[in-house]
């Protein structure tokens, strides 16, 4: 049978599984947990699973879930949905927003939202999964779904495979994930090649010699140094970096001294970089321990500069046949409604899991704005200030046709291979 009367045959299902998932939807959207405390969340993915048929692994680096479902020969497909909500208090205004709160990893106590979407993956994959389950007779393979923590803070993928990933699962053939996203609600956009960026952040110490600041001959100025490493920083970018390809390089924080008249003996820069390549990357964070090394010695610092990478996430590089298979799909499903997803500057680390088990990965997004809402915006030329973006306190994807969409997606794109 040809591929879209298959994903046809197995999404008759579909009316049969949104009253649940629309519920689980607000119920989620109602109860969202931070990065790394997704216990309640990991125990409903969980339980669909396992009455679904899926064999299940649980607590996998912390609060991962994965299902396994072998339906004989053929092809392993990998989906994964993140967990994780956001310290965001929401102002959506919903019967169903959040007043939850919870610790921190700092001890603070902070408000919780779901504001990146992640309770609508959660619910559209679990939605493909019974979908996929209960017509095992229009199919062949493995479906593998992977449900991870901690995306926000980027390092939830690598928890999971730390913690024996590849020896849970059977031989993948290829994995896949989406976003939804501030695009109206009923459409998927692909994007072969670099789709995301990769996101680094870093702190740099400098030293210098304290003293007073009538004298500075006896002292060596930090301040003057951050400054200087500041202002050279600027031309990595301009005159490092080839003009076509993409980057950002940012010194969010500056911080030293405390008085008016007191040279203090440190300084700490915070950075961030985004870049859509691996060679960009290494040559970028390079750039920067270099030019912050030679500016300690052209200022005379006392000690070496120190360096700490943080909040990583590695760029999401989407397969071109990988993606061509999906996007073909996707306009044989959605026809008119599918297209191209701009390249974005967001970060995920989605693609450490396929690049742990050596696997060809796509990811595409799908739209979470209520089309009515959108395409007046859209008209009004207002779409930046009336259509909120993923991480605002006012994001809440509609629920449909947002999770009939994302479900559909997940299942479109899975049968493309079994
Ligand atoms: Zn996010
Ligand atoms: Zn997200």
């Amino acid at each position: 049978m040809a591929v879209t009367s298959r994903s046809a045959s197995v999404l008759t299902g579909l009316a049969g599984v949104r009253g649940w998932q629309e519920d689980l939807y607000r119920d989620l959207h109602q109860h969202p947990e931070l990065s790394h405390q997704e216990h309640r969340t990991a125990g409903m993915a969980s339980e669909r699973l396992r009455t679904a048929g899926f064999s299940v692994h649980e607590g996998i680096g912390g609060t991962g879930v994965i299902g396994v479902l072998d339906n004989g020969d053929g092809p392993t497909v990998l989906l994964r949905a993140d967990m994780d909500a956001l310290p965001i208090r929401e102002a959506t205004g919903l019967p169903y927003a959040s007043t939850v709160t919870a610790a921190d990893t700092a001890g603070a106590e902070v408000p919780v939202m779901h504001a990146c979407g992640h309770d609508v993956h959660v619910t559209c994959l679990l939605g493909a999964a019974q979908l996929l389950a209960d017509t095992a007779e229009h199919w062949n393979g493995t479906l593998v779904t992977v449900f991870q923590p901690a995306e926000e803070v980027g390092d939830g993928a690598r928890a999971m495979i730390d913690d024996r990933l590849g020896e849970l699962l059977p031989t993948v053939d290829v994995a896949m994930a989406q976003h939804v996203l501030p695009a109206p609600a009923g459409v998927v956009g692909t994007h072969p090649g670099p789709v995301l960026s990769a996101a680094d952040s870093m702190r740099i110490t400098v030293h210098g010699r304290g003293g007073h600041g009538s004298m500075p001959q006896a002292t060596v100025d930090p301040v003057v140094l951050a400054a200087m490493i500041v202002i050279r920083l600027q031309a990595v970018i301009s005159r490092e970096t080839a003009p076509g390809e993409a980057a950002v390089l940012t010194v969010g924080s500056l911080t030293a001294g405390t008085k008016s008249n007191v040279i203090p003996d440190h300084a700490v820069l915070q950075l961030n970089i985004r870049t859509y390549s691996d060679a960009t990357r290494t040559a970028i964070l390079d750039a920067i321990r270099r030019i912050v090394v030679a500016e300690c010695q052209a200022s005379r610092s006392p000690r070496d500069p120190e360096f700490e990478l943080f909040d990583r996430f590695p760029p999401t590089v989407n397969d071109p046949d990988t993606t061509a298979r999906v996007a073909d799909a996707f306009a044989a499903h959605f026809g008119d409604r599918s297209g191209v997803m701009p390249m974005q500057t967001a970060s995920e680390d989605f693609s450490d899991i396929p690049t742990a088990l050596g696997v060809p990965y796509t990811y595409w997004g799908f739209g979470g704005i209520d089309p009515d809402t959108y395409r007046t915006a859209e008209q009004a030329g207002r779409v930046s200030e009336d259509v909120p973006v993923n991480h605002s306190a006012a994001f809440a994807p509609v629920v449909q046709p947002t999770l009939d969409t994302g479900t559909e997606a997940l299942v479109v794109a899975a049968l493309a291979w079994l």
